[in-house]
């Protein structure tokens, strides 16, 4: 017989699944609101409550995490944000790797002190070892509830060694991976002893630049704990965009597959550019947690970032002869992206708090779409022959 199921759970026979708009939901007879309520049948009631575009976007995340549930959030920093406030309570602390999205790291260090919640950074450009030490002490000091690891971290890709973490650990502290630099085709952290992974669904699981949304996935308790805050806070994705994003899911693996390629391909051409410092990808050698990634990744996606030998100005002047990315702060997109990380996302630092994360007046970071490798690695060679004057 042939294909008759259709692609994202339709209960119709569009083999798309339309988009349910509704806010509301009727029930038949009181016989089955009271069946509905002592959870006898699985019905839709309220829209901030459920919806059939997000369940069949959760189902295939939940898939790829290797979760028992997921839920889909408005944003990544929702997913974040709700799961947090859902988690924690006042007194507690949270540790976290202090490199990561600056927003996140806002929220942990800002947002969760107004409400009593101490939030504890720890370095993670540092050698595993040491960063297993600091974890430690850190750990053994407060007794944290929670810990959340941004693996691999924005924008210099480090790693965490997250099955030590999971040793040393209790049983009730909760483990939190933001793996949206990996996502689900090349890291499943819940295979590794993490307890909620979170994806900014914007990135690579949109991979077209038109959706913003987020997701936690994790063991059914846990995913059902954070749902009753999403709920009441309502950081809910809008069904037209979880239509956007089972569109992108049809293609995912193979967007991966294709960023996995090109941006090893175009990482090798920047390391052997004597015009280039230092370039920070999983898949190189010379990252300084290439055992790591060896351990933890499959694959290295299409986020390269890397210092020219060049000072700031030279640095803002390549970016600008090149011609294929636009300029801007976005990754998991169709199109190259480019940002000279000094003046994009961390432009409101001072020069000290740049120093302690790392970023150097020539640090770029680049994030490849649908191009080609030798397209992408051709448009560099004209930009730093531009600059530098010689043929690289
Ligand atoms: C973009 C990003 C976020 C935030 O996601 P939004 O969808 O923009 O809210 C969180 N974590 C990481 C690692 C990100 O790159």
């Amino acid at each position: 017989m042939v294909r008759q199921d259709p692609l994202n759970g339709s209960s119709e026979n569009n083999c798309v699944q339309p988009i349910y708009r509704g806010s509301t939901y009727f029930f038949k007879s009181t016989e089955e609101v009271i069946q509905y309520q002592e959870e006898k049948v699985k019905l839709d009631r309220y829209g901030r409550y459920s919806n059939p575009n997000w369940a069949s976007v959760e189902k295939r995340i939940c898939g790829m995490e290797h979760g028992e549930d997921t839920l889909i959030f408005s944003s990544g920093m929702n997913a974040i944000s709700t799961t947090l406030i859902a988690l924690l309570e006042f007194g507690d602390s949270i540790i976290f790797t202090e490199n990561c999205y600056r927003n996140t790291r806002f929220f942990l260090s800002s947002v969760l002190a107004k409400m009593g919640i101490k939030a504890i950074p720890i370095n993670s450009s540092n050698t595993s070892s040491d960063f297993i030490k600091s974890f430690e002490s850190c750990y053994q000091k407060f007794k944290s509830k929670a810990v959340f690891l941004e693996m691999p971290c924005n924008p210099h890709l480090y790693l965490i060694d997250l099955e030590k973490i999971e040793e040393i650990v209790d049983d009730e502290t909760v483990i939190i991976v933001d793996s949206t630099l990996a996502s689900p085709h090349n890291f499943t952290p819940l295979d590794f002893g993490a307890d909620i992974v979170v994806q900014s669904c914007t990135k690579y699981i949109c991979g077209h630049g038109d959706a913003m949304a987020g997701s936690i996935s994790g063991s059914q308790d846990l995913v059902d704990r954070v749902r009753l805050y999403r709920n009441v806070m309502g950081g809910i994705a809008d069904p037209h965009c979880a239509s956007l994003l089972s569109r992108s899911l049809e293609t995912f693996s193979l967007r991966m597959e294709h960023y996995n390629r090109a941006g090893l391909e175009v990482a090798q051409y920047l390391e052997s550019s004597p015009h280039v410092k230092r370039v920070f990808y999983t898949g190189l050698d010379s990252h300084p947690h290439s055992d790591l990634a060896r351990t933890y990744l499959t694959g290295h996606g299409g986020v390269i970032s890397f210092e020219l030998n060049a000072d700031f100005d030279s640095t803002a002047q390549f970016i600008d002869c090149l011609k294929l990315p636009f300029m801007g702060s976005n990754f998991g997109v169709n199109v190259a992206m480019i940002e000279q990380c000094s003046i994009f996302t961390y432009h409101q630092y001072s020069e000290a708090e740049r120093q302690k994360l790392q970023i150097a007046d020539s640090l770029i970071r680049f994030s490849i779409g649908n191009e080609e490798a030798h397209s992408l690695i051709g448009d560099i060679q004209s930009a730093l022959a531009k600059v530098f004057g010689v043929n690289p």
